[in-house]
Formats: structure tokens, sequence, C-alpha cells
């Protein structure tokens, strides 16, 4: 508990999140139901955790820097890249409430389902997993108002650009793998394209077709 809410002073003071509505869904969405028992001591800890198969779920604080960049509103379509643990998108979840929808997609069978337990376990409805390719977006879904990738691209796929509304922002981790990668806000609007770079980052690489 205290680290937690460590977590929350530092996200507050530091202007990492200026959203209540975001540090709600923190603590709505308890770390320690999407991770391994034998972790759950480290839950709180600032730093990424092994999921299996190579993978790992983000750090709390870069979970909420994503979070913060999406600028999510009550009710929105959001599409993730990545599903891992279903933790990033188990809290995108409350935070756009019942009536948004969050589908998220992962490319290895085991943590698809594993993804989905937890989200069962955090008793959040409003969140779909799909075992699928996201680096070729969801067609069946989108257009979607926001787009998050959680694994690190090579460039941002143009069909997750595609598929994103007018007003819609995607957020993804841009570069190499190993020297880290630069993270991306991306805003389509009726003018174009704007971007910006929210700083540096290091994630799993992203598979499959526009992967790596
Ligand atoms: N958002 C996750 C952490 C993501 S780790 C969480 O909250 O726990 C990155 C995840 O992306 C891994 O589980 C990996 O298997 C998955 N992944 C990699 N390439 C993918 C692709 N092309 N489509 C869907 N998922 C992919």
């Amino acid at each position: 508990m205290i680290k937690k809410q460590e977590l929350i002073d530092y996200w507050k003071s530091s202007g990492i999140v200026s959203d209540e509505k975001i540090i709600r869904a923190f603590l709505d969405v308890p770390r320690e139901l999407f991770i391994s028992d034998k972790l759950e001591e480290q839950a709180y800890d600032d730093h990424p955790l092994p999921l299996g198969k190579d993978q790992t779920i983000s750090q709390p604080t870069t979970v909420m820097i994503m979070t913060q960049a999406l600028e999510l509103k009550e009710g929105q379509k959001v599409l993730e890249v990545g599903a891992g643990s279903g933790w990033q998108a188990a809290i995108i979840g409350k935070v756009i409430g019942e009536k948004g929808k969050v589908i998220t997609t992962e490319i290895i069978p085991e943590l698809a389902d594993f993804a989905l337990d937890n989200i069962g376990k955090a008793k959040i409805k409003n969140v779909k997993v799909v075992e699928y390719d996201g680096s070729k977006g969801y067609s069946k879904e989108a257009p979607f108002n926001r787009i998050i990738v959680t694994a690190a691209c090579p460039r941002i796929p143009q069909t997750l650009i595609d598929q994103l509304n007018e007003n819609g922002i995607l957020i993804a981790p841009v570069g190499p793998l190993l020297s880290g990668q630069e993270m991306v806000k991306l805003k389509r609007s009726k003018d174009g394209i704007g971007q910006e770079s929210l700083g540096s980052f290091v994630f799993v690489p992203l598979k499959g077709e526009q992967g790596y």
C-alpha cells in the first residue's frame, strides 16, 4: 500500500498524471491480479515484470504515461496491440467507462488466454481480447478513436494510421530494439497528421507482418 501511494504521489507531483480518473483506474485495477503469484510482492515496484514467453508487463509509470497521452474520453473505442497481461487494456477500459470498448490483440495464444483470465478476475467487462496479429490493425472493429501499441515497432504500421478516426490519437514506441525506442504520439486531424515525441522507452519487439 505504501508503494502504491508513493507511486501516486510521484505521478501527481511530476505531472505524469493530471487526470484523477487515471489514478482511480490504477486503484481499481490491481496490478497483482495481472502477474504470477510469486511476483506479487513486486506488484508496485516501478519496473517491468516477466509474464513468461519472453514478454513483460510494462512498469507502472510507463502505463500511466501512455494512458495519460491517449487523452481518453468516456465512450471511446480503443485498439491495443499487445495485450500481454491485459493490465494496460483494463486500465483504459476503466477510464473510458461502460459505454466505451477496448479491443486488445495478442499474438501469443497463451498470453491471450492469460490476459482474458486476468481481465475476468478484475471484473472488467468492456475489454475484448483477441488472439490476432495486431500489427495489421483490426479491421473487424475499425475505426478507432485511440490506438496504443505496447511493443517496439520498426515504424508505425500504415494500416493502424488508416484505422484511426478523425481526431484520433495513436501512441507507439518506435525505433531500434537494442538502443531503445521513441514514444511517438500521433494525432490525426482534418488537416493531416501531427506527431510529437514523449521520450525514450524500451519495449519488447512487435512481431507479425509489420513487426521485427
Ligand atoms: N500491454 C501489456 C504489455 C505488453 S508486452 C500489458 O499491459 O501487460 C508486448 C506484448 O505484445 C507481448 O505480449 C507480445 O506477445 C505482444 N505482441 C507482439 N507483437 C504482437 C502483434 N503483432 N500483435 C499482437 N500482439 C503482439
